[in-house]
């Protein structure tokens, strides 16, 4: 449906483990990032230190102060 022609295979995380010198190739819960296929343990955000951005309700606000 929305797979790239020619892509038939699975994807797994792409991201370089240098400690391990391996790649993760985790294919559990893999989604596709502007930097390629990443595992929830290394996208973007999470490389960078920071919450992963979540839609929807139940994410807490960073609010300081109330705006009234
Ligand atoms: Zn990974």
């Amino acid at each position: 449906m929305n797979s790239p022609s020619g892509d038939t295979a699975a994807p797994d995380c792409g991201h370089w483990i240098g400690d391990e010198r391996r790649h993760c190739r985790s294919g559990t819960d893999v989604h596709r990032y502007v930097i390629g296929y990443r595992c929830p343990e290394h996208t973007p955000a999470r490389l960078a230190g920071r919450p992963e951005p979540q839609p929807g309700p139940g994410w807490p606000v960073h609010r300081t102060e109330d705006p009234s």
